[in-house]
């Protein structure tokens, strides 16, 4: 089948499905804090989690294009992807650098369902963006490693069976490169709470599952090292270009919801003896927030085409993120101000995808640490950090 009919199936099969989770659904979770656990494992069932899964291992052998289509359509439906998304590109990690024997203990699970990766373990409270800094070890006693530090915003922790998570195998004065002496371990969460691990729930302005996490010398087999040791920062760059290009896409789903919500409300809202949206200065905003998701989804396609060949595409993934991302924030923005008072009113969700789409200004990636990133690699700025 031709991709873009592929690509339109996709959409309308994803559609179908999240209209079993309407917005009073998402509104219910979001006053409770509470994990959507029945979408998700309706999305898991449906196979949607295990896209990038190949299919000898399970999964349905798809592309980032495709994964993001289906993040997309979640966020575009009043959903929030933010909720399972990593399951998608935690696992490229142990796709791309796992030993075959890891692939097959665990990728057919992932793919049913019957085991979760949700949860990604790269921040720090002290060390933040600087990544090489990272002050979580694990060091290396015979057949084990036992880890001692903290991570900070780990999200889904609390729904995840299993944690990709970043330390420092070689301490930073060892190295030559600070690059150099990070490592990926696969952590089986199931045994290691309350064995060395304790996970403490974040709340925070949006329903999203964030943590806390705190290693008292955990003790987990040498075999959940993925790849080679010392060579975690170059596995971690490869996931980071997915993640990023999938998120641009939830904001993308994030900027259509906004701008389909604004421009209903315009036209039915009638004040002055005419529809709101009569007046340009109602009606500009809402276009000009259209045309820059539309320009940012461009980026994003691009970016994911260049990703599923296998071409570099660490600028264009970056772009895409920081493109997409302030084009929903501008739409969330221009969605309130188009409501009015409504725009405040939670029975109407506005605030609630505002405050969800705000997220990404932040994270993944802070939009200054993309500029920096543009400004040195791709212009040849000198670096600033
Ligand atoms: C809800 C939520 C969920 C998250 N989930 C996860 C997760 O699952 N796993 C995970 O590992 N992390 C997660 N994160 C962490 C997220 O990736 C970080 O918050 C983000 O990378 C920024 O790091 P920081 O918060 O330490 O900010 P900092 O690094 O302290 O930066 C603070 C501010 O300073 C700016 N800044 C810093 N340095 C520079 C510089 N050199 N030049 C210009 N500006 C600079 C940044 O842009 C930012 O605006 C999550 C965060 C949140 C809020």
């Amino acid at each position: 089948m031709p991709s873009a009919d592929l690509h339109q199936d996709l959409r309308r099969e994803v559609r179908d499905l999240c209209k079993a989770f309407p917005d009073a659904y998402w509104r219910e979770l979001d006053a409770a804090r509470a994990y959507p656990d029945a979408f998700v494992r309706a999305l898991t069932d449906a196979g949607y989690l295990a896209a990038l899964i190949p299919e000898e291992y399970g999964g349905s052998g798809l592309g980032v294009t495709e994964a993001s289509i289906i993040l997309e359509e979640v966020n575009r439906s009043g959903g929030n992807a933010g909720a399972c998304h990593a399951q998608m590109y935690t696992m490229g990690t142990l796709l791309r650098h796992g030993s075959e024997a890891q692939k097959r203990a665990y990728l057919p699970q992932i793919a049913s369902g019957a085991l979760r990766l949700q949860a990604f373990g790269v921040t720090e409270p002290t060390t933040g963006s600087d990544t090489t800094q990272l002050k979580t070890t694990a060091t290396r006693k015979g057949d084990r490693y036992v880890i001692r530090g903290q991570k900070v915003w780990i999200s889904r922790a609390e729904h995840s069976d299993l944690l990709l998570l970043v330390v420092r195998t070689t301490p930073i004065e060892q190295v030559t490169k600070r690059t150099d002496g990070l490592s990926v371990l696969l952590v089986d969460l199931r045994t290691a709470v309350g064995h060395g691990l304790t996970i403490r729930p974040i709340r925070t302005m949006m329903n999203h599952a964030t943590t806390e996490l705190f290693f008292d010398d955990l003790d987990v087999p040498a075999d959940t090292l993925v790849g080679e040791e010392g060579r975690g920062f170059r596995y971690l760059i490869d996931g980071l270009n997915a993640e990023r290009i999938l998120i641009a896409a939830e904001c993308i789903g994030d900027g259509r919801w906004f701008v389909e919500r604004a421009t209903r409300y315009a036209s039915g809202r009638v004040v002055f003896n005419r529809p709101i949206g009569q007046n340009q200065g109602v009606q500009f905003p809402i276009a000009r927030a259209h045309v820059n998701v539309e320009a940012a989804d461009l980026m994003r396609f691009r970016a994911a085409e260049l990703f599923d060949r296998g071409a570099p595409c660490g600028a264009e993934a970056n772009m895409a993120k920081l493109l997409a991302a302030d084009a929903s924030w501008e739409a969330a923005n221009v969605a309130v101000q188009t409501h009015g008072g409504f725009g405040f009113a939670e029975e109407y969700d506005i605030e609630r995808k505002f405050r969800e789409t705000r997220l990404y200004q932040v994270a993944p990636i802070s939009t200054n640490l993309i500029l920096a990133y543009v400004a040195e690699h791709v212009l040849g700025l000198p670096r600033s950090y």
